[in-house]
């Protein structure tokens, strides 16, 4: 992690965000600045099915375990906390470069973008498994543990590959307007692909 108090050439110390406390790994966890940010990845966490309290503190935050540090949280929520310090660290900096405002709204839109284009990179990968099952002899199904562990996304259909969404997690994105629905993008593809056959 880039911060300042671990450089030795920064000649201000202070913390991008605050400017008051020292910038260091444990300040980052509970500057201020971030909170709205914060509350906004323990919403998204509450609507995978982790609660706020299983992520809640310095091991949750940094180590993506549990409070003991002996367990790994759902991988889907590692993934969610890792592109959270990702977009912070890159909006720190920009800050800190081009003297641009750090703006905590944008950098939740950026979070839920980055987890959209995941979740839609998911469900095209799954389309593509499906297209290929339908158009060939192949028969099998996705595995249960293929369907377990997109569960805190939403339900797989093992037989088709189509994820659909939790509306808890439709709502969030929608608030933030990053929703994209895969689904009926599929729907209205198939449907015009039928009205107007290429020959
Ligand atoms: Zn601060």
């Amino acid at each position: 992690m880039f911060l300042d108090n671990a450089d030795k050439k920064a000649t201000n110390k202070k913390c991008k965000l605050c400017n008051f406390w020292h910038e260091n790994q444990s300040h980052i966890l509970k500057c201020r600045q971030l909170a709205t940010i914060k509350k906004l990845i323990y919403e998204v966490s509450e609507a995978m099915g982790t609660s706020r309290r299983e992520l809640m503190h310095t091991y949750g935050w940094l180590f993506n375990t549990n409070k003991e540090g002996t367990k790994s949280l759902n991988p889907t929520i590692c993934a969610l906390i890792r592109i959270y310090w990702r977009t912070v660290y890159r909006n720190l900096t920009h800050k800190k470069r081009e003297k641009v405002k750090f703006n905590p709204y944008r950098v939740k839109q950026e979070i839920l973008r980055h987890l959209m284009s995941r979740i839609l990179a998911y469900q095209s990968e799954k389309q593509i498994f499906n297209m290929m099952r339908k158009y060939s002899s192949l028969q099998h199904i996705l595995p249960k543990k293929a369907a377990d562990l997109v569960s805190p996304l939403g339900n797989l259909n093992v037989k088709t590959g189509t994820l659909t969404i939790k509306n808890e997690l439709k709502t969030i994105f929608k608030k933030y307007k990053v929703w994209t629905d895969f689904n009926l993008e599929v729907q209205k593809n198939e449907s015009s692909a039928q009205q107007s056959p290429q020959h």
